[in-house]
């Protein structure tokens, strides 16, 4: 499990796959199996409450913004954002096209509405995100969405875009809670579960109550966000376990690494331990993303040949690492390294690429 560098479902720190090992069996408060206990209980509607207040405390948030644990995956919140901010008027959203994922975020946007797209890296395949001034934000548009690490491209904004006097929208689900992100900011922002905070079944979502206001009344009460803002996130059945494990995960965060800005330290470490071991190997490591855009969660990078990269995988698992393929898109290699994943994992890894490389040189 420590050198598991999946880009799908994270790697979870050891000391929370520990308790939840236990849970499995019994959640001591209780004296029943985490997944035999009620989402109606007093004990778990303690976990959502202690969950969103974690969440509060790790990002800073006041009561201006609603915490939800949602289902349907970020994919559901491709159309949720426009359902909900668009109240039928044919306005244009703003939106990004910086990746795989951004791509199927726009797929659903088209569905609702006729989303303007300000900036495509499409014809450019991915390897770099804009420039400010290559963007020009509309002081008009109803709200700018955009992703801030693209997952399979392992491309990731650095700063905050967009406009103050328009609501900002991001899918974060591939670096939430892996730094600090100025969440006041953001008018909504979503990420599923998967990557740094726990497994899949369960979707943050903050969003900023101002934005209810004008919102449709016509919505399907599944799909209106205050169906689960009144409901305390116990609208329908929620996902128990999944949402127990991301309250373990918030716990860790704040009592055993410090919070965001000491999780950012360490993610920053494993990141450029990596990237100099691609930078350092004169051309033998192929690292896909432009040098300021590169992703701290997920270094995607070539080798010469698919033949010489299926050598690497292939060596690589006999050597104990899991899940460096890439995504089945765009093929190579993805090492990522999300907030459970050990600087150990990382130095073995740049020390295995060094063997290999020998290897294949010799
Ligand atoms: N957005 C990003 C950035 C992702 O990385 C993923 C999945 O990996 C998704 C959205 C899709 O999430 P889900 O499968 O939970 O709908």
């Amino acid at each position: 499990n420590g050198l598991n560098f999946s880009g799908g479902p994270g790697a979870l720190p050891a000391a929370v796959l520990a308790q939840v090992q236990k849970s499995i069996m019994c959640v001591p408060e209780v004296g029943l199996s985490i997944l035999g206990i009620s989402h109606r209980s007093d004990w778990f509607l303690g976990v959502v409450t202690e969950l969103e207040n974690n969440i509060r405390r790790l990002l800073g948030l006041d009561k201006s913004y609603h915490v939800l644990f949602l289902q349907g995956g970020a994919t559901q919140q491709f159309s949720m954002v426009p359902m909900t901010l668009l109240h039928g008027k044919n306005k244009h959203p703003e939106y990004l096209h910086t990746g795989y994922w951004s791509g199927k975020v726009l797929g659903e946007a088209r569905k609702e509405t006729n989303p303007h797209v300000l900036w495509s890296g499409e014809s450019d395949g991915f390897h770099r995100l804009p420039a400010n001034d290559e963007l020009d934000f509309s002081a008009d548009a109803p709200y700018l969405h955009y992703v801030s690490n693209e997952t399979v491209e392992g491309l990731q904004f650095h700063r905050v875009l967009g406009r103050d006097d328009v609501p900002r929208v991001c899918d974060m689900s591939s670096d939430f809670l892996s730094k600090p992100c100025e969440a006041e900011r953001f008018s909504i922002i979503y990420a599923h579960a998967q990557k740094n905070i726990g497994p899949a079944g369960v979707t943050v979502v903050l969003i900023r109550d101002e934005l209810l206001q004008n919102m449709p009344d016509n919505l399907p009460g599944w799909l209106d966000y205050r169906s689960h803002i009144k409901a305390h996130s116990n609208y329908n059945t929620p996902p128990v376990f999944a949402i127990y494990v991301v309250l373990l995960v918030t716990r860790w965060l704040l009592d055993d690494i410090g919070g965001l800005n000491a999780m950012n330290t360490l993610n920053q470490r494993k990141a450029a331990l990596l990237y100099e071991a691609l930078d350092q190997s004169d051309g033998f490591y192929l690292g896909r993303a432009a040098r300021t855009d590169r992703s701290v969660m997920n270094a995607v990078f070539n080798l010469k040949t698919p033949e010489l990269e299926q050598r690497f995988l292939s060596a690589s698992r006999d050597a104990g690492f899991s899940g460096l393929s890439g995504h089945r898109v765009i093929g190579g290699i993805r090492a990522s390294m999300y907030n459970g994943l050990e600087l150990q994992a990382v130095e073995k890894l740049v020390e295995f690429m060094s063997t290999f490389q020998k290897n294949e040189s010799s």
